[in-house]
């Protein structure tokens, strides 16, 4: 079976020819654990699992190793904690269980590999020390800057020129910058907030850095395929590129840059209606996952898809129409699994 792939990188799709066909690797950008996630955030989940599925099939599942990160300290985090009055693994252990029980009900796969941010921060500073010996980072005030001036290809996944970018991006101007596109790899915490010691001072990891240093953990430079959301593809996935490249000279990042689009939610005004329910842990109280499942499913991954209370009903209809056909053929479930 051939497969062919879309490349945001190459802006084409090209057949898709991995590395190593017994080692095949994919990353995905996990969640962050602050709440319950938005059913938007569920569309690279299933979408992802798809091609997780299509590449185990062609490849076996032993071949293929699937690594989503979960970013479990971040500002939205801190800020539930001190709220609640309780230690960040509070919120981020509840929220994990709740995503990790609502991509099961979404019919996804565990992936091979799901780091922690908490739990990688050694490979997260061995990696920011990396990057300062190579003079692609620098520590100023408590902070550690990636210099962006370092990489000559920055930009070259999003299609963005530096002044393209700084125009574009909501730019944190700060005393201790070098240029005003440099983004944080390791900060200071505030009073009370988590912080971890580091050559640099004490502090926590940027999110930027997360990924790069689990890719580098859990599969290795360069990958096979990158995914996530459309909206990551600047600043996100092309700081993730400059770190990984600058960290380990190496020569490629990820072999396939994949982005999935958006869910919109314009047309849809009436309150009752399934579509107003954005939250998948209420909606797969309310829909058999499966149906939540073929709905996500239901438009093309790289387009908007209006999520609608019609577009539940017309994937719970088709899903009923299969199962009765399936029934009828002999012996199969009355109803779809919830
Ligand atoms: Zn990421």
């Amino acid at each position: 079976m051939n497969l062919t792939l879309h490349d945001t990188m190459t802006g084409e799709k090209r057949p898709f020819v991995p590395r190593d066909p017994k080692r095949v690797t994919m990353y995905v950008c996990g969640p962050t654990v602050y709440n319950y996630s938005h059913i938007g955030n569920f569309r690279p989940v299933v979408a992802f699992d798809l091609l997780y599925r299509v590449l185990r099939h062609i490849y076996g599942p032993e071949a293929v190793i699937y690594a989503a990160n979960i970013t479990d300290v971040d500002d939205k985090i801190n800020a539930k904690a001190a709220a609640e009055g309780v230690p960040i693994s509070v919120i981020t252990d509840r929220y994990l269980e709740a995503y990790h029980a609502d991509s099961a009900a979404l019919g996804a796969l565990p992936p091979t590999f799901e780091p922690r941010a908490t739990q990688t921060i050694d490979a997260i500073q061995a990696m920011i020390g990396r990057l300062v010996h190579n003079n692609a980072a620098y520590a100023a005030e408590g902070h550690v800057l990636f210099n962006i001036e370092a990489y000559a290809g920055y930009g070259e996944l999003s299609g963005r020129t530096l002044d393209d970018m700084i125009a574009g991006a909501r730019v944190e101007v700060a005393p201790y910058k070098r240029h005003p596109a440099d983004f944080v790899l390791w900060k200071p915490s505030k009073p009370g907030e988590p912080e971890w010691p580091s050559p640099w001072g004490a502090g926590r990891p940027g999110w930027h850095i997360e990924c790069s240093a689990m890719i580098e953990q859990t599969l290795g430079l360069p990958i096979d395929i990158h995914g996530g959301g459309i909206d990551l593809v600047f600043p996100h996935h092309e700081n993730e590129r400059a770190q990984g490249l600058c960290a380990d000279h190496a020569e490629s990042y990820s072999n396939y840059w994949l982005h999935n689009g958006f869910l919109t939610f314009g047309e849809e005004k009436m309150s009752k209606s399934l579509g107003n329910v954005v939250l998948a842990h209420d909606l797969v109280t309310k829909v058999p996952g499966e149906a939540v499942r073929w709905a996500l499913l239901s438009g093309h991954y790289r387009q908007p898809l209006d999520w609608t209370g019609e577009l539940l009903e017309q994937a719970r209809k088709a899903l009923d129409r299969l199962y009765g056909a399936l029934r009828r053929a002999g012996g199969l479930p009355r109803s779809p699994r919830r």
